[in-house]
């Protein structure tokens, strides 16, 4: 194996497109009015030789099109370690999801799914949140939320007297549950990282 194929065997796989180049063997230079490539692959990023041809028809109106996709190779943002933002992928993007070409991809996959994840929490985190009288089972999933959020270090783990002042709400409703159990379990985990020891119900 090359130098160069071993490069990339530190980098994040893609589970629909892998974790290397896909190499069409499809190289050029950019040529204003003709040829133009996303702004956000630089040459810096750019791999040469993976080119493939955009379909401007299907592509979201924008000021400049792009003629060509190239694989990128990115650093994401949350976890610091590289990924390819694939030519396909764009394309996918583009022309297929209806995405704008001012998208631009800054994380990995599991990133892309763990941050997709504390978006759908906080919003139902929110949402539970003003219901004024919290049914059972929706004093579980608030709990759940909150948890967490605190788990994927959003919330401050002061947040944490909250879960607990939930659990104990519903304690008695549902203490052999095994959802409440679950929650019970994590909660403990957390407070003993954070040797904070309050009236932590009994799992
Ligand atoms: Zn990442």
């Amino acid at each position: 194996m090359s130098a160069h194929q071993d490069k990339y065997a530190s980098f994040v796989e893609h589970p629909r497109y892998g974790q290397r180049p896909d190499f069409t063997g499809l190289d050029l230079q950019p040529n204003p009015g003709k040829v133009t490539f996303h702004w956000h692959s630089s040459k810096s990023c750019r791999i040469p030789g993976t080119a493939i041809t955009a379909d401007l028809a299907r592509q979201t109106a924008a000021t400049v099109a792009v003629t060509h996709y190239f694989d990128v190779e990115r650093i994401c943002q949350d976890c610091g370690r590289p990924f390819i933002f694939f030519a396909q992928e764009q394309k996918h993007w583009y022309e297929e999801l209806g995405f704008g070409l001012d998208s631009n991809c800054v994380r990995c996959v599991p990133c892309r799914k763990r941050q997709q994840g504390i978006g759908r929490h906080r919003e139902r985190y929110e949402e539970l949140f003003h219901v004024p009288a919290r049914t059972v089972a929706e004093n579980l999933e608030f709990a759940d939320c909150c948890l967490t959020l605190i788990e994927q270090g959003v919330f401050h783990k002061r947040q944490t007297e909250r879960v607990r002042m939930l659990l104990n709400l519903v304690r008695d409703d549902c203490h052999d549950d095994v959802k409440y159990k679950e929650l019970a379990t994590r909660l403990k985990a957390i407070e003993n990282q954070t040797g904070q020891h309050g009236d932590v119900p009994n799992v």
